[in-house]
């Protein structure tokens, strides 16, 4: 399956940096977008990524171009009769990516796989709803795309080996790692993560300091980061739609998020991006000395 064009349903954040990652190895991409305000959030974003990467000395002001030169926007999905290969980067709706599912089973061409970037959904719940399992399975981006090297490929139950093989070989194009993973809600990094995460928050409720709290963590288990502070970065919000979805798919009570935790999220601190989580954070994503 030669990957040359490339469809991504939903110009958010993911879809976004997928689309970076896909250009920057010489793929055509559509990014395709139903709501017409996603689509200057889009550029904008591409655009802040790339002059990130310049800065950064990771790409050069000629990759820059070449990638804006690739990726273009759309708001309908008749691209997707074009695309060899397509990825869904709705919202974390399971609703919402059946829907979109269905709708692209009608239009994407027989032999072209489509892929979902879901953090949490079973892969087996939404290949229904797209007529073709057999081209369908999960394709696992980490945030920020252009950075993170790790994509958890997800084949559901009828996934041709052919495809999944096919999923490992654009992984390896993009320059990414790419690691076959369970189809069990939050496959093996989110599923992790919130375990180590919600049994942190079980702590911190109890009255533990954030920072005792990830400092042991970091030097006992030899992590970079904290769970506390890495929930932070990813946003509260986010990490604790994650817990509920766990929680509400798997019924497990190391998923349950305390009620301290909820009442954070409420009142509006929701990590890195409010200035205040679990820390507290100077303009610019830096945490206050007091916190360090
Ligand atoms: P986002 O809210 O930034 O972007 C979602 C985009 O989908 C929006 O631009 C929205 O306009 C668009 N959209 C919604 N319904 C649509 C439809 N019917 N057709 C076309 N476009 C539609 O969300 P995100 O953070 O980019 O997350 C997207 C997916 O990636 C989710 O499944 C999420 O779980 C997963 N994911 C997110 C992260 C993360 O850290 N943000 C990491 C890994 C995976």
């Amino acid at each position: 399956m030669q990957v040359k064009t490339m469809c991504i349903i939903g110009a958010g954040t993911m879809g976004t940096g997928i689309a970076q990652v896909a250009a920057q190895a010489g793929i055509r991409v559509y990014l395709l977008d139903t709501y017409e305000d996603a689509i200057p959030r889009s550029r904008e974003l591409l655009a802040k990524s790339l002059q990130g990467g310049i800065e950064r000395e990771k790409i050069t002001h000629q990759q820059a171009e070449e990638v804006r030169a690739l990726v273009s926007w759309e708001t309908t999905y008749e691209r997707l009769a074009d695309a060899d290969w397509v990825i869904e980067a709705v919202f974390e709706d399971l609703e919402v990516k059946r829907e979109v599912l269905r709708q692209a089973a009608d239009l994407v061409r027989e032999n072209a796989a489509v892929a979902s970037n879901t953090s949490t959904l079973p892969i087996k719940d939404l290949a229904g709803s797209f007529g073709r399992p057999e081209y369908f399975l999960g394709m696992h981006f980490f945030n920020p795309a252009p950075a993170m090297k790790l994509i958890e490929i997800i084949p559901g139950e009828k996934t041709l080996p052919a495809v999944t093989e096919a999923a490992i070989a654009l992984c390896e194009r993009m320059g990414k790692v790419p690691k076959v993973a369970p189809d069990i809600p939050g496959f093996v990094v989110n599923r992790v993560f919130a375990a180590v995460l919600g049994a942190a928050i079980e702590l911190w409720a109890k009255g533990a300091e954030p920072e005792a709290i990830d400092s042991a963590i970091e030097l006992g288990l030899g992590h970079k980061m904290g769970p506390l502070a890495t929930a932070d970065l990813v946003g509260l919000d986010v990490a604790l739609a994650l817990l509920r979805s766990l929680h509400e798919q798997t019924g497990h009570p190391r998923f349950e998020a305390p009620e301290e935790f909820v009442a954070l999220v409420e009142s509006g601190k929701l990590g890195r991006k409010t200035g205040e989580g679990f820390y507290q954070y100077l303009e610019g994503g830096a945490m206050t000395e007091a916190a360090q």
